[in-house]
């Protein structure tokens, strides 16, 4: 049956139109509550305007009343969203042998992903981790650590390795941090590694983070590549700031997904 797929799907991008939500009111004095409205008019939002992805894309992304552009932010996390939650379905399927099993784990990890989907947006809109969401992913995975194995959730064991990962992916970042006084990288992404320590086990982190490092190296180049092209040779400096996490997230989802040792270190352990 493809009930279970599509059904996920369908969940995560109405979950997906929540954390747009969230991503545009934290840390704006706006509550969660409340109807959503056009930023630029105000218009309050009807009921078919409020549809994942499929209204976006019928109002050719522009407010019903006054035109002003709504961002593609919107579809884009309702639309990842809905394919992370299928890809959790079929990992959760593993445990069918108990429903029950199988339910807890999707939405435990459905949790974290939202999670890590509010960081990822928000430090690619503002450049910033808010604490309160790096602390908020750090003590679920820490949580996480201390009742089961993040490779085999099933198993109760408590690898001390992997309550030791936490802070040990932390250090670098911080060091990192201390060096520079804080002009090379932020703490935000030292945080954000710590909870991906505690989230993925030793191995599945540190590869998460090396990862990171490498699609972020790709990206970076790229990214200068066209600029000078844009720009010119003048205007391109090594300052321009690149937000981290949205590569930790990326390197973290892969991770979670495939554990793959991307450095070989599994056979020291
Ligand atoms: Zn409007």
């Amino acid at each position: 049956m493809t009930f279970g797929p599509i059904f996920s799907f369908l969940f995560g991008t109405i979950i997906g139109s929540f954390l747009n939500v969230v991503i545009f009111r934290y840390n704006t004095g706006h509550s969660i509550n409340g109807r959503s409205g056009c930023l630029s008019c105000g218009q309050t939002l009807s009921a078919r305007d409020l549809i994942p992805i499929l209204s976006w894309l019928f109002l050719r992304g522009r407010c019903r009343k006054c035109g002003s552009r709504i961002s593609i932010q919107y579809p884009l996390v309702e639309f990842f969203t809905g394919l992370l939650f299928v890809a959790l379905f079929w990992m959760s399927s593993e445990f069918i042998g108990s429903p029950v099993a199988a339910a807890s784990y999707f939405v435990w990890h459905a949790i974290i992903f939202a999670t890590l989907i509010i960081i990822f947006v928000y430090d690619l809109k503002h450049k910033i981790i808010p604490d309160g969401l790096s602390y908020f992913f750090a003590g679920l995975t820490l949580i996480q650590a201390l009742i089961t194995n993040p490779i085999y959730p099933t198993h109760t064991t408590i690898s001390i390795l992997n309550l030791l990962s936490g802070p040990i992916l932390f250090l670098p970042f911080f060091a990192l941090w201390l060096i520079s006084s804080g002009r090379w990288i932020g703490l935000g992404d030292g945080k954000l590694a710590l909870g991906i320590g505690w989230y993925l086990g030793f191995i599945s982190g540190l590869s998460a983070v090396v990862l990171a490092f490498w699609i972020g190296a790709v990206f970076a180049v790229i990214f200068m590549l066209t600029e000078r092209l844009r720009l010119g040779r003048k205007n391109i400096t090594m300052k321009t700031e690149i937000p981290f996490a949205p590569f930790l997230i990326i390197g973290t989802i892969i991770e979670f997904f495939l554990r793959i040792d991307v450095i070989g270190i599994g056979i020291f352990f």
